[in-house]
């Protein structure tokens, strides 16, 4: 069997490439050296947050919005859902630039956007304390996605329509147009790695120096028994800016838990050999923060931890672009802790890129990856 494109990595990133150029007429290969969104994959967890909001960064208000059109149509296409619309939250300490930003980026694109005074967050989300909030603003459109049920669906459709998917190992070959898969050079037009926190390992001299993978805590907590105010219902997907830190979390998503994270980037971490258990001081603070926000939940108990980690780019822009040498083969990742939520349009761009459609994106090229770790995109 001979493809027009071989896609490395079945994450959200890859899965939506190989979609996309199937969509385009290709016969594409998609490999995986552990399977869809897999226990360590960064498109493994639960679920991910989706949102418009991105300060100055208009570029991601844009592609969160495109994607989330494809996203409803995934999950309305699905026998269980792949979007909750609980509308997502965020809160902040004072008026800064990026609420400025973010409130013009969403007039300009026309996204709905409420802007919501402390009054009357209380009002609406009395189960959140709210004190030293100044602001709020919702994004009433958006919310959470089932991010490893979402991405094994579309490697479903991707299959029932046709396309190869394989459990395999890919390497990166010294020639042009070619992949190493299971050890066995395999050829086509275009090669996508989209290895997530792998890419690094697999182009060490290209990208060691340049993706900064991350040690990062999640807690799921019980809700208090009888009490729906946590329901997703009645709860936003949330994050609150305080200038120092950034926390976020879910309501009780298909009774899984409340899920609650601190965003701060963690040690750095080997997903293969990593340490997957969460720690006594990420618990506490944890435990620190619902005291102070989310007081009925204070005394829950934690009912599941997940350590995941991100593959940062040095300031947060995602990684879409050739081989420096290679004719034919592409480097797609850097999602950076938050990629999720735009896998649609990250395929479609990347899908784009190789079918010559499109020029390359300056913020996703290979260039404009330094080698200081300096997050700008939140
Ligand atoms: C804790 C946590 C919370 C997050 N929260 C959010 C959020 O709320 N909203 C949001 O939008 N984003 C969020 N993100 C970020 C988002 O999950 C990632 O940006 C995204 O999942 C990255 O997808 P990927 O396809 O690049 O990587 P991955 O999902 O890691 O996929 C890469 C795949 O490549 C495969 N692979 C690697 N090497 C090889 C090889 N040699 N051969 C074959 N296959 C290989 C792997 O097995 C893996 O399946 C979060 C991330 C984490 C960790």
């Amino acid at each position: 069997m001979s493809y027009d494109a071989i896609i490395v990595g079945a994450g959200v990133f890859g899965a939506w490439t190989a979609v996309h150029l199937q969509r385009a007429g290709k016969r594409v290969l998609l490999v995986d050296a552990a399977g869809p969104a897999h226990a360590r994959a960064s498109s493994g967890g639960e679920s991910r947050l989706t949102r418009s909001l991105y300060g100055a960064d208009a570029i991601y208000s844009r592609m969160a919005a495109h994607s989330l059109d494809e996203w409803r149509r995934l999950s309305d296409a699905s026998s269980l859902p792949l979007f909750h619309k609980t509308g997502a939250l965020f809160f902040f300490a004072e008026e800064g630039a990026y609420v400025r930003d973010s409130i013009a980026a969403h007039e300009e694109l026309g996204l709905p956007l409420q802007i919501l005074t402390q009054a009357e967050l209380t009002q609406r989300w009395p189960q959140i304390d709210f004190a030293g909030v100044a602001l709020g603003l919702y994004q009433p459109a958006f919310g959470a996605l089932m991010a490893r049920r979402a991405v094994q669906e579309l490697v479903r459709g991707f299959v029932r329509a046709g396309g190869d998917y394989r459990l395999a190992h890919a390497r990166p070959s010294a020639t042009d147009n070619a992949v190493l898969v299971d050890g066995v050079e395999t050829r086509a037009d275009a090669i996508v790695f989209a290895c997530g926190p792998w890419l690094g390992k697999l182009f060490p001299e290209i990208l060691g120096a340049r993706l900064f993978i991350t040690r990062q805590e999640i807690a799921f907590l019980a809700p208090p028994d009888g009490d729906d105010r946590f329901e997703p219902h009645a709860s936003p997907c949330w994050a609150e800016h305080n200038g120092q830190e950034l926390f976020y979390g879910f309501p009780n998503l298909e009774t899984r838990g409340f899920k609650l994270a601190c965003d701060r980037h963690g040690p750095l971490f080997d997903p293969d050999t990593g340490d997957r258990r969460m720690s006594g001081e990420g618990m506490e603070v944890l435990r620190a923060y619902l005291r102070g926000r989310f007081p009925a939940l204070a005394e829950r108990p934690f009912t599941e931890f997940r350590v995941c980690q991100y593959e940062n780019s040095a300031n947060g822009d995602f990684l879409m672009d050739r081989h420096p040498t290679l004719d034919g083969v592409w480097l797609l990742g850097a999602g950076s802790g938050h990629g999720f939520k735009h896998g649609p349009e990250v395929g479609r761009m990347m899908a784009d890129l190789v079918l010559g459609r499109a020029a390359p994106e300056p913020r996703f090229a290979l260039a404009t990856k330094g080698d200081a770790h300096r997050r700008s995109v939140v």
